[in-house]
């Protein structure tokens, strides 16, 4: 036995006598013991034991140029060779954060043209949160505070973040949210939709934010904010008619409107920002995993001119800020996948070809008994499962069907994720035809297995 496979037999042992995981029961984890993945390349993983799945998940959401890539080593090795940190404060920048800044907004849309960076989606969130404050602030409105947010959003695990999603089981921990913010409903049509038609219920939803700043009062309320498709709520994709409507509300009221970028971003959907999909113009646009595909830690928040113009010439001092903020190997790796998808044309593949073979492949599924909806934009898919789908009724226990039909899925070398009755999917944008082929199959194979084992 070599060194690294004396380790690896002990691993396990160690990682249960020493590390916390995030959002996981430690008990549990400990008693089942955690899988260790030592390996990736293209959309596979590899774990200790030599089991290959296809990660349909692509990490967390965020690797879009797949795994093992050299290139991203060599640009890696390269900056941390030349400069391996220095910040941005006091009046320095270094080259690969400058250039990322200019990179990230030419994507971004003509509005869009300044960054401010973070380590984390988390991070960025509450960059955009203080800065929506200090913006109305220094605009002469000190009483624009207020942030609406949804139930069921994901913004991250901060304070900030996790007051602002719109989780009850975050809330409960840690006595969240704190002040100054409060959600409204999501446009989670196959849920919560009863007779409307789903173009119907969007403007309802939509409209629930409409009253929620009146009874604020306009003068109170600083943003909203919500991912252009929640993500860890489902992959809820709104009825066509939701977007609009919330930006012309936004518009009306004179509140600014935050587009979670943080997994749409870069390319998920088809377009280089989810707001591009769905044709909105967001003030500030927090981002994060795919701007650097997971190889390295860096996010920010995509400024719109509106407000970067305010914070420039009437703020002073933004006394906000990171060690890491635009970490120069950090830019340098985002730089180089930035440069990945632009060569590679990831955006627009997931948007004319495998985007719309994925979909096809998703919406198969509907013809299983089980299933209730199989939405999808781009590489992104929700799937519902459901009881009786001809009166879109769930499980009585939505967390127990899903994790089978995940455990499945797992077992037979495809990693997916379940948010309660819904299965989720987000691949790497460089997926094969084939490979899509393979994540329908086996996820067809975990359905058929959650029907027999009920019985249905
Ligand atoms: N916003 C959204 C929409 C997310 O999905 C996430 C992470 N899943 C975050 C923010 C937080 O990002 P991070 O985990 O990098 O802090």
């Amino acid at each position: 036995m070599n060194n690294h496979t004396a380790t690896l037999s002990n691993l396990a042992a160690i990682d249960a006598a020493h590390h916390l995981h995030p959002f996981s029961d430690m008990g549990k984890l400990n008693a089942s013991g955690t899988r260790i993945i030592e390996r990736g390349e293209g959309v596979f993983i590899y774990d200790s034991a030599g089991k290959k799945y296809l990660d349909a998940f692509a990490g967390l959401w965020c690797v879009n140029i797949g795994y093992g890539r050299p290139e991203m080593a060599a640009a890696v090795a390269r900056q941390m060779t030349e400069l391996p940190y220095y910040n941005a404060f006091f009046g320095t920048t270094t080259p690969p954060a400058t250039l990322l800044a200019q990179k990230m907004t030419a994507h971004a849309g003509p509005n869009m043209n300044h960054v401010f960076f973070t380590n984390s989606g988390s991070e960025a969130t509450d960059t955009w949160f203080r800065m929506a404050r200090v913006y109305w602030k220094a605009q002469g409105h000190p009483t624009k505070t207020h942030v609406i947010a949804r139930r069921n959003g994901y913004h991250g695990s901060t304070v900030a973040g996790a007051s602002l999603g719109g989780m009850t089981w975050m809330h409960e921990q840690g006595n969240l949210p704190i002040d100054g913010i409060s959600h409204i409903g999501q446009p989670y049509w196959y849920a919560e939709g009863g007779d409307l038609s789903p173009e119907e219920f969007g403007l309802k939803a939509a409209r629930e934010l409409e009253a929620r700043i009146d009874e604020l009062g306009e003068e109170n309320v600083a943003a909203f904010v919500a991912e252009p498709i929640q993500g860890a709520g489902g992959v809820i994709v709104p009825p066509q008619t939701y977007w609009p409507e919330i930006a012309r509300i936004c518009k009306a009221r004179n509140i600014l409107l935050i587009s979670d970028e943080v997994i749409s971003g870069f390319g998920r959907l088809g377009s280089w920002f989810g707001y591009q999909h769905f044709g909105f113009e967001p003030d500030m646009a927090p981002v994060a995993k795919g701007l650097s595909s997971g190889y390295l830690p860096i996010g920010g928040v995509l400024v719109s001119d509106r407000v970067a113009q305010v914070m420039i010439s009437e703020v002073g001092d933004f006394n906000h800020g990171f060690t890491y903020s635009g970490h120069p190997v950090c830019a340098a790796a985002a730089l180089e996948n930035l440069r990945i998808i632009e060569d590679e044309g990831l955006v627009e593949r997931v948007r004319d070809d495998i985007g719309p073979y994925f979909r096809k492949g998703w919406e198969s599924l509907l013809s299983h008994e089980l299933v209730g909806e199989a939405v999808s934009v781009g590489l992104m898919g929700g799937l519902q499962i459901a009881a009786d789908k001809t009166i879109r009724k769930r499980f009585d226990q939505p967390d127990d069907v899903g994790m089978l039909v995940r455990n499945h899925c797992l077992e037979n070398g495809l990693v997916m994720r379940a948010t309660g009755d819904r299965m989720l999917a987000s691949p790497p944008l460089t997926i094969s035809r084939g490979e899509v082929d393979q994540i329908i199959e086996t996820l067809r194979k975990g359905l058929d297995h959650l029907r027999d084992t009920r019985g249905v």
